[in-house]
């Protein structure tokens, strides 16, 4: 071999490493090299928009998670539904109003158990067995219910019989009751316990930074790379944000509000949510936000904390072991716990509202 060789080897050589090199750097600046990114997808769910969003470089494996999670929350959709078709939930609540034992299965019977436990933590004012008085309210269909009122005589009567979740005899898997006014609606805590299991499902799959939003109500895990999750959170009488904050790790957040669901006549509108002691729509609270690791915890407190009001929110929150609490009544004021006052950033529009509250009432 001369040195002519070895010269002209030596310049293909590098031909080839500085095509090889220029090939790398516009792959580079296509955007397809290794480094992890935002990817996005949405789903249509629980009878809202449910967008996702992952911090991965994975987006092809990430596409087959969220159709798997769809099929998952397709499937919860239809199984705990309170009043449409044939799932596990119209099933159970037929044999309850015939006073017949039911066998639930192991998702059941663990949002019964939850169901019981935030009951007996809100002293009440959390009463998932008390469907029938959702449904007498108009609030048992896809639309917004129309029309007066119910009559008072009709609402008394399911008030007296009072239906709780306490009365659930829970045996292996077997359900009874022996008050056929009892009728289970998952309404208020599903959705915070499907989001649970969202970011479970991800983090299985291999995606620990994920953030899933429901229509606002939302659970996040892990990190947008560098930079921790920041979210806003909507302003229950209008479009804009009331708030901002960032997520620590795993975190759910979900409110609890007056302004979605309703029934309006002659001027007045009637909140879905019901206090199960008058059997009447709540008034005093336009909205209540929750922030708690469990999003199942975070719904029901939020939606208990709107039954309890100005005057009780406090108690029923540290018996539930909430303490991120951002409550808004019906004068616009915004009531914090220290804990939520410590992270929040609320909208310079309404910082003069805010008031900070102590969970223990002094
Ligand atoms: P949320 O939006 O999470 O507050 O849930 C509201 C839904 O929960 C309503 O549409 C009813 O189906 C149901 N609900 C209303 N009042 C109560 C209550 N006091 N306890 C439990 N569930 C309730
Ligand atoms: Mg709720």
């Amino acid at each position: 071999m001369n040195g002519c060789e070895n010269m002209l080897l030596c310049k293909s050589a590098k031909r080839v490493i500085w095509g090889w090199c220029l090939f790398v750097a516009i792959l580079c600046l296509g955007g397809c090299g290794d480094r992890p990114s935002e990817h996005r997808s949405s789903l249509y769910v629980f009878g809202t928009l449910v967008e996702i969003s992952a911090f991965t470089q994975e987006d092809s494996a990430f596409q087959a998670a969220v159709d798997e999670l769809d099929r998952e929350f397709q499937a919860m959709h239809r199984e705990w539904h309170a009043w449409k078709g044939e799932g596990e939930l119209v099933r159970l609540n037929r044999a309850l109003a015939r006073s017949e034992p039911f066998s639930v299965s192991q998702d059941m019977l663990d949002l019964l158990e939850r169901g019981k436990r935030y009951t007996e933590q809100s002293e009440g004012l959390f009463n998932p067995a008390m469907g029938r008085l959702f449904g007498l309210w108009g609030f048992h269909q896809d639309e917004l219910p129309e029309g007066a009122p119910p009559a008072d005589s009709e609402i008394a009567e399911i008030v007296t019989a009072a239906p709780t979740m306490a009365e659930l005899q829970i045996e292996g898997s077997i359900i009874r009751v022996d008050n056929p006014q009892v009728e289970i609606d998952l309404g208020a805590y599903a959705k915070g316990y499907a989001l649970n299991r969202a970011v479970e499902h991800f983090r299985a799959a291999g995606f620990p930074h994920v953030i899933v939003n429901a229509g606002g109500d939302l659970c996040a895990a892990g990190r947008h790379g560098e930079r921790p999750w920041r979210i806003g959170v909507r302003h229950p009488r209008g479009t804009g944000v009331i708030a901002s904050l960032v997520l620590n790790g795993q975190e759910c957040v979900l409110t609890s509000g007056n302004y979605e669901r309703y029934l309006a006549h002659q001027g007045i509108r009637y909140s879905h949510i019901l206090d199960p002691r008058t059997g009447y729509p709540v008034k005093q609270i336009t909205s209540v936000t929750v922030i708690h690791r469990d999003g199942a915890l975070a719904d029901a407190a939020a939606t208990a904390l709107s039954v309890a009001g100005t005057a009780e929110w406090q108690r029923i929150a540290r018996q539930m072991g909430v303490d991120q609490v951002m409550l808004v009544d019906e004068t616009g004021q915004v009531l914090l716990t220290p804990a939520m006052q410590a992270r929040i950033q609320i909208e310079s529009e309404f910082r003069d509202k805010v008031v900070v509250k102590p969970l223990i009432q002094l």
